[in-house]
């Protein structure tokens, strides 16, 4: 898929102004203006504090409130969440040390003691200790699955309601912006985690969304080598309440983190149009097997979520979920792969599978598996799956 819809962002370098497809969109991504003898992507900048003679005024001050190599990281991931609306329209994005430091930093700086917020009850499996800590904190918090639109019935007088679409690790998807329009109709914000989407699959705030929230360990920097997470958002004073929240707990990248995501975010959509397409052909090899129930692709024309997915996705992503009939029988598919590390998170160059029930925290049966495709040759990973089915079948 290409999309050639008006290219936005501050990156200065005039091609992110033109209309330009997602993979010119990536590889330009945040970059600043050329200049002589100085490299494309500026290195990490080291550096606890900065030369601030007389008043001290920004942007560079302290190394917790700002770096310049996060900067440069944030207008990339500004450009491809919400191409053509930057700072203009007060779109805004702020990178944090982890997915969770993002997810964190929108929960805890929107809501206050008394407050209710509506959490899927079959999102990622911290979810629950964050509900946990709301509590703590006199925070009223209910719950929905991701599909089936049940937030519906518990959205009123919520101040936010969070969405995991599709869902990890159960891929449901929901009706982005049906939910959104429903929650600002009762004065609630909306909070989308776009982990498994990236900004290339998905664009919450297109959607309806006030923020929208990612790990970018997974897919966005997609080299199982760094933790990082982000939140781009439209609202100024909710964004200003995340800022000084990042500041407060100091959830923030280290400069050699920041950079390798910037660096990685480069190759996004050739690594994403790899992965993709081989989630579906491996979902489409594996549809084929007596042995599999429980199949989830949001891609697959005939999963249950594809309607939607299809409306509101623009790519699917790279992870499978299926269910094998008995636990041994999972740890037996996980041994005998060779080409798929048993590992956990996803989004990765390298195929990584779990069981994801050996976690406990999520609602699935003991011979759930989560599969992520990375970028090995689609012939190569599909065979390596059906070999190991049949390795394991006794
Ligand atoms: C991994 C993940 C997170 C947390 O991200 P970290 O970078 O591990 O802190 C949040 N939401 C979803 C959907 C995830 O998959």
């Amino acid at each position: 898929m290409n999309d050639s819809a008006a290219g936005g962002g501050n990156g200065g370098d005039g091609v992110a102004r033109t209309p330009v497809g997602d993979g010119t969109r990536a590889v330009r991504a945040g970059l600043p203006e050329p200049v002589k003898h100085e490299p494309t992507l500026p290195g990490p900048v080291f550096a606890a504090h900065f030369h601030l003679p007389g008043d001290p005024t920004g942007p560079y001050t302290y190394g917790r409130d700002e770096n310049p190599t996060w900067t440069l990281l944030e207008r990339a991931i500004g450009e491809l969440e919400a191409p053509g609306a930057q700072d203009a329209d007060g779109v805004e994005t702020l990178v944090f040390a982890s997915g969770m430091a993002a997810v964190s930093s929108v929960l805890f700086s929107q809501l206050s003691a008394g407050d209710a917020v509506v959490l899927p009850d079959d999102g990622y499996q911290a979810l629950p200790l964050v509900r946990d800590q709301l509590e703590a904190y006199g925070i009223e918090v209910r719950t929905a699955p991701t599909g089936g639109d049940a937030q519906l019935e518990v959205l009123d007088g919520a101040r936010l309601l969070w969405i995991e679409s599709p869902s990890n690790p159960g891929l449901d998807v929901c009706d982005i912006r049906r939910l959104a329009e429903a929650a600002h109709a009762r004065g609630a914000l909306v909070a989308v985690d776009n982990t498994l989407a990236t900004p290339l699959g998905q664009r919450p705030l297109d959607l309806g969304a006030d923020f929208s929230v990612a790990s970018g360990t997974k897919q966005l920097t997609g080299h199982g080598d760094i933790l990082l997470g982000y939140v781009t958002g439209r609202d100024r004073p909710a964004m200003a309440a995340v800022r000084s929240w990042r500041k407060i707990v100091g959830a923030i990248p280290g400069p050699m983190e920041a950079w390798l995501a910037h660096r990685s975010i480069a190759t996004l959509q050739l690594r994403i149009a790899r992965q993709n397409t081989s989630a579906l052909a491996v979902a489409e090899a594996l549809r084929g097997r007596p042995e599999v129930t429980g199949l989830r692709y949001p891609g697959l024309p005939d999963d249950p979520a594809h309607a939607i997915a299809s409306r509101q996705m623009r790519r699917f992503g790279c992870v499978v979920s299926f269910v094998l009939p008995t636990r041994a029988r999972a740890e037996r598919f996980l041994d005998a792969l060779r080409l798929v590390d048993d590992a956990t998170s996803f989004g990765g160059v390298r195929s990584t599978a779990e069981r994801r029930g050996r976690w406990g925290g999520d609602a699935v049966p003991e011979g759930f598996i989560r599969l992520s495709v990375g970028a090995e040759d689609p012939a190569d990973l599909v065979a390596d799956v059906l070999r190991a089915l049949d390795a394991s079948a006794h």
